[in-house]
């Protein structure tokens, strides 16, 4: 290989010392069994084509595909391998340098790429499936398309647009804060992002939500498009950078983690990288945010109630206590401990459409551990994971158990007692 066309940190990548210690974490070693789908095979397959001791072909693109790219592995290795930005390099290079299929290729640079980062496209793209699941016709489509639409929700209330300044009435005020509405939350879960921002307002927060924001650019990203990745991110700074904020706050953890990676991502850009540093230092999840509101949650919910781990909030931004704290407050002594809480549900980002198979595995793992606590609410905070957990639950025939948003769990919350 060129070593211009070096993709690979060395120093990163040899920062693996083979433990084995992340194996146990990983959620397609753990369905698979086979080293390549491990964390510590897939460094030594990226080093191998690196070195030129390996092709890009489609048995090890394979195995790097099947990555779910959910860094549980970097959440436990003992090394500090930064697993995530060696994935994210290495996508790069097998989206540049290998030929995929014509489907692969049109799901991946159309669909995704062109349709989910737009909301307005998102909604028309939309319209035909919610169309023939209604009229009961996606019975005669393969079972590939069948899976993807069981993922659209059946309600879509179409909400207006979040204002640009949300003002809080709240007697203490305590600043402002931006806020960032995401591409499929502002198509799926408008109610949810509105849920948002009147408990920012509740905290004491003015909420201003640019319109001039974009897509974070986690689906490039991911997806091995870092150009496009650093566009959007370049856009979306410049959208909140003159905003004077205390804070910019994201619902979505798949978007907040790329978010806070800005800095990151254009790392290289000597013109952008002090300002997306300081812009990844702003963001916050919304369950950070609302921390300080745990003692005035009320205890009122009768039924059991668990919480998933998604997993780029609890692997790539370590938080996992915030949303636990805020659960709990409400849920008290109902609540109850999910098994295997942060191994992923097999949505990660659009990883449910380009590997269906695994996904499937891990949505049926996710649901019968969900089943197993008892609980009749599953509280998260990721489209993706609400998405894939109830169309898991529905399939095992456990529409009673009802996943949601924390921003809804919460406000519904408040409302039962009229606070
Ligand atoms: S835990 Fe870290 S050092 Fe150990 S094998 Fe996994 S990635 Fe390598
Ligand atoms: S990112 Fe997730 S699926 Fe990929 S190797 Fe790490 S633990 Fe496994």
């Amino acid at each position: 290989m060129n070593p211009d066309k070096r993709f690979l940190d060395e120093t990163k990548a040899l920062a693996c010392i083979h433990c084995g210690l992340c194996l146990s974490s990983c959620p397609t070693y753990l369905e698979t069994g086979n080293e390549n789908d491990s964390p510590r095979g897939r460094i030594y397959l990226m080093r191998a084509i690196q070195d030129g001791r390996m092709d890009l072909a489609e048995s090890a693109v394979g195995h790097l595909d099947l990555c779910l790219g959910c860094r549980a592995c970097e959440a436990v290795c003992p090394s500090g391998v930064q697993y995530g930005a060696l994935l994210e390099g290495t996508r790069e290079h097998v989206e540049a340098s290998y030929r995929r299929s014509f489907f692969q290729r049109f799901l991946r640079r159309v669909a995704i790429e062109k349709v989910f980062p737009f909301p307005g496209r998102m909604r028309l793209a939309l319209l035909p499936a919610r169309f023939a699941r209604a009229l009961g016709l996606t019975r005669v489509l393969p079972k590939f398309a069948r899976d993807a639409m069981s993922l659209i929700p059946r309600e879509m209330p179409a909400l207006p647009c979040l204002p640009e300044l949300s003002p809080t009435s709240a007697k203490e005020k305590k600043g402002r804060v931006g806020f960032v509405s995401g591409c499929v939350m502002s198509v799926m879960f408008q109610q949810t992002n509105a849920a948002s921002v009147r408990l920012l307002n509740r905290a004491g927060y003015d909420v201003l939500t640019p319109r001039s924001q974009v897509c974070c650019g986690a689906l490039y990203a991911h997806g091995g498009n870092l150009e496009a990745a650093r566009s959007t991110a370049r856009r979306n700074i410049e959208a909140f950078e003159s905003l004077k904020l205390e804070a910019i706050i994201i619902n979505a953890a798949g978007c907040g983690s790329t978010l806070k990676e800005y800095g990151h991502l254009l790392h290289d850009d000597s013109a952008w990288r002090e300002r997306a540093e300081a812009f990844g230092r702003k963001v916050k999840d919304l369950t950070e945010w609302l921390l300080p509101l745990v003692p005035t949650l009320p205890q009122c919910f009768s039924g059991k109630v668990t919480y998933h781990d998604a997993c780029h909030l609890a692997h790539a931004q370590r938080v996992s206590k915030p949303p636990r704290e805020l659960v709990r407050a409400v849920a008290g002594l109902n609540f109850v401990e999910l098994p295997e809480s942060d191994v992923c549900c097999g949505s990660a980002g659009t990883y449910n459409l380009t590997e269906p198979e695994m996904a499937e595995r891990l949505q049926d793992r996710k649901t019968q551990n969900i089943l197993s606590t008892g609980a009749l609410t599953v509280v998260t905070t990721n489209p993706g994971c609400l998405l894939q957990i109830r169309a898991g639950l529905e399939k095992a025939g456990a529409a009673h158990v009802r996943a949601i948003h924390i921003a809804d769990f919460l406000e519904s919350a408040l409302s039962k007692v009229g606070t």
